[in-house]
Parts: C-alpha cells; sequence; structure tokens
C-alpha cells in the first residue's frame, strides 16, 4: 500500500498530486535554494505566491471585490470568539441557530461576550434536522445571525442560504469549496483549513469589507480582523507553509475545472454511499434526507457490538480514519474533493461484503 484511502474529518485527505508537488519544492522552491519554509514572509517570492493563492481562491468562489480574504491562524475555534469580538460593535445582542455540536460550541464562546439568542434549534431529535427559517426567533437588535451550514459530526447540512436582514456569519470549516458558493449573501465566512482546503494551521475569513473596523480598542491586535486586512494577512508571521499548501489545492481545483466540477463528484460520491445505507437493513443513517451533508456521512451498524470487527476488516482493506467522532460512536466517512470516487466505491463494496459475511 502506497496511500490509504483516508476518510479522516479532519486533519484529512489531500491530493496527492498536491503532496507530490511539495516534496520536489520542499527543498528548493522555485530555484531559491530553499525551501518555503525557511523564507521571510516578506520575501518576494513568498508574497507572490502568497498573492497567487489568493487571486485563485477569488476565482474560485468569485469572491466579489468588497470582501477581504484573510489567511490567518487559531482555528475555527478561534472564529468562535473573533467573530463576536469583531462584529458586535455597540450590539448586546447576536442570533444563532443550533444544528448540532459546531454551533453549540461556537454559542457558547459568543456567551463570554453577548448576550445569545438562539432563534433555533433542533436538539430536540438530535440534531438530525434543520429548523425551517419561518420558524426562527430572529431579534431585532442582533448584530449578525451566526449558523454552522455543514455540521461535521452530525452530518446534517443546510439546504438553503438563511434569507436575514443582519449580516449572515457561516462556520464553513467542512463545506467550503466542496461546490460553488454565493459569497455575497455572507457578511462573514470562515473555516478552518483541514478539513477540505489544506493542512492544518491556516484559517481562512473571508469577511464584507463593510464589517472591517468594528472592533472595539480592548481586542488585541491579533484578534482584530481589520489590522489583518491592512496587513495583506502579514501583520505578523503568516502560517506561510500551509498558505503555500492551500494555494496548490486551489490550483489542483482550477485544474479539475473548479468548484462547479468539484460540486457534481461531490453529489455523486454522496448520493452512492447514502443509497447504499439507505438499501440496506444493516447501516442507517439518521439524517433527514433532504439535509444529510455531502461532505460528512456518519452511520451506524444494526448491531453495534460489530463496530470494531467492521473497523479491523476495513483497516485491512486499506480505508482508514472510518470510526465515528468519540461523543456519538458508530462510523463516519469524510469525503471532502481530495479523497477519490474510487475509494467509496471500494468502501461500498467493503461495506456490502461485510454485511454478508457478519449480518
Ligand atoms: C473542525 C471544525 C471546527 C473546529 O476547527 P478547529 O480548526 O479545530 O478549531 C469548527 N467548526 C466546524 C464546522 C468544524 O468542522
Amino acid at each position: 500500500m502506497i496511500r490509504a484511502f483516508n476518510f479522516c474529518a479532519g486533519p484529512a485527505s489531500l491530493p496527492s498530486t498536491v503532496l507530490l508537488q511539495a516534496q520536489r519544492d520542499l527543498l528548493n522552491y522555485r530555484d531559491s535554494g530553499m525551501s518555503v519554509m525557511e523564507m521571510s514572509h516578506r520575501d518576494q517570492v513568498i508574497v507572490e505566491m502568497a498573492e497567487k493563492a489568493e487571486r485563485d481562491l477569488r476565482d474560485l468562489l468569485a469572491i466579489p471585490d468588497d470582501y477581504a480574504v484573510l489567511f490567518l491562524q487559531g482555528g475555527a475555534s478561534s472564529q468562535f470568539a473573533m467573530v463576536p469580538m469583531n462584529l458586535l460593535g455597540d450590539a448586546g445582542t447576536a442570533d444563532y441557530v443550533n444544528t448540532g455540536q459546531w454551533s453549540s460550541k461556537a454559542i457558547k464562546e459568543a456567551r463570554r461576550f453577548c448576550d445569545v439568542n438562539v432563534v433555533a434549534s433542533s436538539e430536540d431529535a438530535n440534531f438530525t434536522y434543520v429548523p425551517t427559517l419561518s420558524g426562527w426567533k430572529l431579534s431585532d437588535d442582533a448584530a449578525y445571525v451566526h449558523y454552522c451550514p455543514n455540521e461535521t459530526i452530525g452530518g446534517l447540512e443546510f439546504d438553503f442560504i438563511p434569507e436575514v436582514d443582519k449580516p449572515l456569519v457561516a462556520d464553513m470549516s467542512s463545506t467550503l469549496l466542496s461546490r460553488p458558493l454565493d459569497v455575497s449573501r455572507f457578511g462573514l465566512i470562515y473555516a478552518g483549513a483541514q478539513k477540505n482546503i489544506g493542512p492544518a494551521g491556516l484559517t481562512l475569513v473571508i469577511v464584507r469589507k463593510d464589517l472591517l473596523g468594528r472592533a472595539g480598542p480592548q481586542v488585541p491586535s491579533m484578534f482584530d480582523y481589520k489590522i489583518h486586512a491592512d496587513n495583506g494577512s502579514m501583520y505578523n508571521t503568516p502560517p506561510t507553509f500551509s498558505w503555500y499548501l492551500a494555494g496548490l489545492v486551489f490550483e489542483w481545483l482550477k485544474e479539475q475545472g473548479g468548484l462547479e466540477a468539484m460540486g457534481e463528484i461531490n453529489r455523486r460520491k454522496a448520493a452512492m454511499l447514502y443509497d447504499f445505507i439507505d438499501g440496506s437493513d444493516f447501516y442507517s443513517n439518521p439524517v433527514r434526507p433532504s439535509q444529510r451533508s455531502l461532505m460528512n456521512v456518519p452511520f451506524v451498524l444494526a448491531d453495534s457490538a460489530l463496530d470494531q470487527a467492521f473497523l479491523d476488516g476495513a483497516f485491512d482493506a486499506d480505508l482508514q480514519n472510518l470510526k465515528g467522532h468519540r461523543s456519538v460512536g458508530g462510523m463516519r466517512a469524510s469525503i471532502y474533493n481530495a479523497v477519490p470516487e474510487l475509494a467509496v466505491e471500494v468502501l461500498v463494496e467493503y461495506m456490502a461484503d461485510f454485511e454478508k459475511r457478519r449480518a
């Protein structure tokens, strides 16, 4: 085995061609005689690398000019705090939708800074559906509305972009770049890179420029979006290697035909897996069918006593990291952009075979 089929939820699979390019560049990037990791972020070679990555990302997502793109650190979890620190302004309230563990964490963190109005929650049904927009109890004085379009752990995905009259803030850690997106519908989008973008250590923020500059004087410089925007994300040393690698992923995505093409492949991959699960009496997924995640597919076996045998057999078949999140158990196959259709085909074959042998 050279490369396993890797279904890890994050850090996750990266395209082999990207890793091979990084290997070729590792000791001597663009005839500089140095690795990307060894160069100053003020070096022209790195500045060009960084600018190209941003241009490619803007092309892929058709990001309008009135949005800033920030390449930060600290993960999506830091954004749980940076969003209220930067967007509250004089408001004392923010609206949050609770659809699972990641939105719950964002809510908990925001409570340090303001009154959080939970406009809707699907906790009553173990987060297996998205509450209908017409039932949301939006507040008049909220500074923004926050939600998580794809709950990585529960495998629940919004099948609509909420239409609200406040800036819409989205944690897209596990879905950004999986298909085309109308960025103009959002005030701010953030994503940790290690799911569908690149290696850990990089966090992307796409923010409408009129929302910059609202942080109060008590907000530390490193947590102020405007300072990062004004400095091209180089106020301090950025994660240069992660930025470079994400740039290679952006180039790879363009070579694949961009996000339209990726979206089609991702829909096919997810359909293959969900169709198989739904056609089986042995495997099941509890999420409302129209709101199932294209990226993270949790499923359980009819008999959880067989979980370990399932995982052991999968490992032997080079199908790795299928164990569900420690909080929910069962299985989860994360099928991000870099997980090829072949991986899902092999997984489905394995699942069918396991069912035949053990059910
Ligand atoms: C993984 C994940 C996070 C946490 O990301 P970190 O980079 O580890 O902080 C937050 N939200 C979602 C939706 C995620 O998938």
